[in-house]
């Protein structure tokens, strides 16, 4: 049996994580991640036997670095696979996350220069100029409601993605 006994799946966190939104739980799970020296956000919580990182959310068990990726740039087919840049599997560094079809894996393990952007996706709630957009407002100082409302997304997403702005190597 997988360990699942380690802090999110715990049933004290799934009391606590029940009543959160996606957003809230995005911030709260990178917060729980530690950075390391390229720049990875290392989530130590649930892995499994495949090598990811995994979080309990409202009774699903899923991969958390697709969590954190389609929290932040939109919900994406089942069939599309969520694709780190960097090729470690339980690393949940946003700027390390993309997507793309099975077929586009393969080839991007021929091609790296082939890497998919968040933008292509075609529920994206922010494409990744976007993200960069907001993340230099973040930086200006500008209030997180008001990016908020410009962006049309919660308060919460733009927390989110401050708080990942803090992480220095982020891109
Ligand atoms: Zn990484």
């Amino acid at each position: 049996m997988p360990d699942y006994s380690c802090s999110i799946t715990s049933p004290r966190h799934k009391r606590r994580l029940r009543n959160l939104t996606d957003e809230q739980i995005l911030i709260w799970l990178l917060r729980q991640s530690r950075r390391n020296e390229n720049g990875c956000l290392i989530c130590d919580k649930s892995i499994l036997r495949d090598g990811y990182a995994h979080i309990g959310v409202r009774g699903k068990l899923i991969p958390a670095h697709r969590f954190v990726y389609t929290t932040i740039y939109g919900k994406l087919d089942s069939s599309v696979d969520t694709r780190h840049t960097c090729d470690v599997r339980n690393c949940i560094a946003p700027g390390h996350l993309t997507h793309g079809s099975r077929k586009q894996n393969m080839q991007d393990a021929i091609d790296r220069k082939r890497i998919a952007t968040g933008q292509q996706s075609p529920n994206a709630k922010l494409n990744i100029s976007q993200v960069r957009q907001i993340r230099n407002q973040i930086k200006q100082g500008r209030r997180l409601k008001l990016i908020a409302n410009d962006f049309n997304v919660s308060p919460s997403l733009i927390s989110a993605i401050k708080l990942n702005y803090r992480w220095k190597h982020d891109r």
